[in-house]
Order: structure tokens, then sequence, then C-alpha cells
């Protein structure tokens, strides 16, 4: 690096105008953001144009790369942290734990190991524990700290694969699959699509899941999932992405354990009903399970990016994860990457332990409890204006539909554009529907019912057109 840039760089440090500048731009967009449209407008996404350009040849100039970001960036990014973006399952930001990132993105923490970290190290141990009181899981339960439930879907199955192999004397790590004994999987066929995405990567095959047919809220059929052995990984869902529907966890986990099945859990967004007083009962017998995977950055509104995987057998998740090198020096503290796939690691652990320590366990139920109030509220009103709502609204997502499936299809492209809120669209059923995912702490009563209005006016769009 030549002196001349390494000085520039030292003095951007120092003087702080670039972060304030950072700062400012920052500030300007969290004060529009309940104004702005929630999707970009079409103006916004053609000046995008602008970063089209060959890699630079040249340093550049720092304060003038954030400018155009936030000039031309900002506007075309969907306003996430307002409180009528209601796609896929997307959570708001906490602002406790977004000012723990700022603070924390000046220390640029690696997190595999104590002695690269242990501040994050203990935070990880201690969040941990906290985890485990919430969710009142098994005192054996570790956790590890990924990207998202991807990536803790992928673990949670990587340590069933682990444990049925090893209880076999496979050591599917050095042997792999090929003449390894068979393990068999048992998914429903509302399981989430990363969950078929997991059992590719680790070789499972999609073909050989015995895939278990689904209720009509899309809970799996209890009655349906094969007889289970010890060769067995279950897969089960705390909220289906849809619907939100939860399964039968009490029965299934209890059938499971009869015969050592492996049991996991995706919870993606659901499995925080558990911190949820009122909506706990959706869980029951979650704790019989051996794996959970849940995500910060959806029901808990931690920022992005931030999952969780979450086994109660530590060797299991430790053996399929673990990595060796003669210069990784493990402690007899927690080394975060036995517990995550990952080597290096950003410190996310410290935005999700500053949002549970914010939130504590009351504010996690209101926060939980208060996205299903937001959701029923929702329901009700659309109800009211004539829509059809599809699915038992027992958590914070709502099927919605028209008279037909090219109204519901014009309703929803006619939302889309109206900037007022955002809505997806799904199939269910056999129906095209519209798919609202109340996720943001920052969604109120008054958001809903804007966004109801909204409703109603693109339906009268939609049948005109
Ligand atoms: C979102 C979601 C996933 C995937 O989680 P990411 O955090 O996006 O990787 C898996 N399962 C369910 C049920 C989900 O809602």
């Amino acid at each position: 690096m030549s002196d001349d840039i390494r000085k520039r760089m030292f003095a951007e440090m120092q003087q702080k105008i670039l972060f304030d500048s950072a700062r400012d731009a920052a500030y300007g967009y969290a004060d529009t953001a309940q104004q702005r449209n929630v999707f970009p407008t079409p103006r916004a996404l053609e000046d995008l144009a602008i970063f089209d350009e060959p890699l630079p040849a040249e340093p550049g100039d720092a304060l003038q790369i954030l400018r155009q970001l936030d000039e031309y960036g900002g506007p075309a990014t969907v306003a996430q942290i307002g409180g009528r973006y209601f796609g896929l399952v997307n959570g708001g930001v906490i602002p406790a734990a977004l000012a723990v990132r700022w603070l924390t993105d000046f220390w640029d923490q690696n997190t595999p190991l104590y002695l690269s970290s242990p501040i994050a190290a203990r935070l990880e141990e201690i969040t941990e524990g906290w985890l485990r009181q919430l969710f009142a899981l098994p005192e054996s339960t570790v956790a590890g700290f990924v990207s998202g439930s991807s990536l803790s879907i992928l673990c949670g199955l990587a340590a069933a694969r682990q444990r049925h192999f090893a209880t076999l004397g496979w050591d599917v790590n050095r042997r792999g699959f090929v003449d390894a004994p068979r393990l068999r999987v048992i998914a429903s066929r509302q399981a989430h699509g990363t969950v078929a995405k997991a059992l590719a990567l680790l070789g499972f095959g999609i073909d050989n899941v015995e895939w278990v047919e689904a209720d009509e809220q899309g809970r799996i059929r209890p009655d349906r999932v094969p007889r289970m052995d010890a060769s067995t990984i279950l897969l089960l869902q705390a909220g289906n992405v849809n619907s939100g529907a939860f399964d039968d966890f009490e029965k299934l986990c209890r059938a499971a354990r009869r015969v050592d099945a492996w049991v996991h859990i995706d919870g993606a967004f659901g499995l925080w009903a558990a911190a949820a007083s009122r909506l706990r009962h959706l869980t029951r017998g979650i704790e019989l399970a051996d794996s959970w995977s849940f995500d910060g950055h959806k029901t808990l509104n931690t920022p992005y990016d931030n999952g969780i995987i979450m086994c109660r057998d530590r060797d299991a998740l430790a053996n399929a994860l673990h990595a060796a090198g003669a210069y990784i020096t493990y402690s007899d503290n927690r080394d975060g990457m036995l517990h995550t796939p990952e080597m290096s690691r950003r410190g996310r652990i410290f935005e999700l332990w500053a949002t549970l320590k914010y939130l504590g366990r009351s504010g996690t139920d209101d926060l939980v409890y208060g996205l299903h109030q937001r959701a029923r509220q929702f329901a009700d009103e659309l109800e009211a204006e004539g829509f059809e709502i599809l699915n038992d609204v027992v958590f914070n997502q709502v099927l919605v539909a028209c008279e037909s499936d090219a109204l519901t299809e014009g309703t929803i492209r006619h939302i889309q554009q109206s900037g007022e809120c955002w809505v997806g669209g799904t199939q269910w059923r056999g129906r095209s529907v519209m798919r609202v995912s109340v996720c943001s702490w920052a969604t109120t009563e008054a958001d809903v019912s804007r966004s109801v209005a909204a409703f109603v006016a693109a339906r009268t769009r939609a049948r005109g057109a």
C-alpha cells in the first residue's frame, strides 16, 4: 500500500468527516422511512444505471462513494424499517441493536475463536444460555450463530447425520455417503425450500425423502408419518412460511424419541411463539426435539443477518462442523467455530445479545404477540372489506384472496405499484393468494388500516383493468 493512500485512510479514520457524513445520511434515511414509497419508484430503479461502470483503475474519493450510494442507492431500497412492508418474513430493526452494530462495526471482530474475540465468545455463551431459558430447551443444548435459517437447517441436519452414522459405527466425515448405511429422512410436503436445499447439499437427495401430506392449514399430518426408526431424521416446522401453522410437536417428538429418531424443527420465525405467553401453546413439545433452527432477523427484529442453530447433542454438532489446522488454537473457553460451518465470522452475536438484553422476557413477549395482534387486525379488516382469508391466523401470517386468481394477481400488482405497502403472492391449495407477513415492531394499527385501504384501492383498479 502506498504511503499516500495509507495517509489518506488514517486521516479518514481520525477526522471522522466520512463517518459523520455516513451518520447524517443514515439519519436522513431514517427520518423519511415512513413517508417513502415502500418499494422503489420506477424512476429510482432507472437511476441505478449510474452504478454501471467498469472497475475503477485508481483509488476513489471516500466521501463521493458514500454520497453516490446515499443519493442513488437509498431511493432504490425497500423501506424495510417503515411499518408497511409485508413481504417474505422480513423483520424490522430494533434501535438498540442497530446502535450496537454501529459501535461493533468499528471493532471489526472476527469470531471463530475465543482467542480471536474474547468478548464475542463470552456473549455467545451468555446468549446461548438465555435462548435455552427462553425456549425451555434441555440443559445440554448448545447454540451456533450463523447467517440465517438456510444455514442453521444445514447445521441441524449435519448434526443429525453425524449422530445417526456414529451410532451405526460409520465415520461419515471420513467415509462419506458411498457404501454408507442408509438413513431415512421424513419431511412434510409443506417444508420450506431451504430444507430441500440443505438435504441436497448434504447428499441425502431430495428424491430419497419420504414426503408426507400436510393438512388444510399446512401442518404435517401425523397419521401419514411413516413408522420411524433409529436411522430416521424427522423434519418439523414451527411456522409454515405461508400460513404460519405449527406442526404437532408433542405427538411426533414423543413417537420419534421412543425409537431414537432425530427431530429437527425449522422454526425460522415461528419458534418465537414460545416466547409469548399467549402463543406458547403453539409450540408445545418443542423441547422434545433434538435440534432447532431459527432466525433473529425475522420475528425478533435484529439487524441482518442473524440465524441460530440449537442442538441438544453438542458432540454431534461439533463433530459435524469441526475443522482442524495447525494454527487453530482452541481454548478452554467457548470457540464459536465448533458450532458453525464458517471459520471467519462477523460478530453478529453483539446484535442478538443487545436485542435480547433490551427487550428482556416481557419485551420479547410483547413484540411477538404484537405481530400476531396486527395480523389478526389485518385479517378482520380485510374480511370486512370482502376479501377471503384462507388460513387460521394463529401467528403472523395472513393468506388473502379475491374472487378469482386473476383479480388476486391484479390486486397484488397494483398494491406493489402503489408504494403504500408491499405484499407478495404465493400459491395456496391450488389458488393464487396474497401473502401478508406482519413481522416488524414498527407496524402500528394505523399502518394496518392504511394498508387495508391500499388493498381495497388496488382491487378496484384491478377490476377496472
Ligand atoms: C425464512 C425461512 C427460512 C430460511 O431462512 P433464512 O434466514 O432466510 O435463511 C427457512 N424456513 C422458514 C420456515 C423460513 O420462514
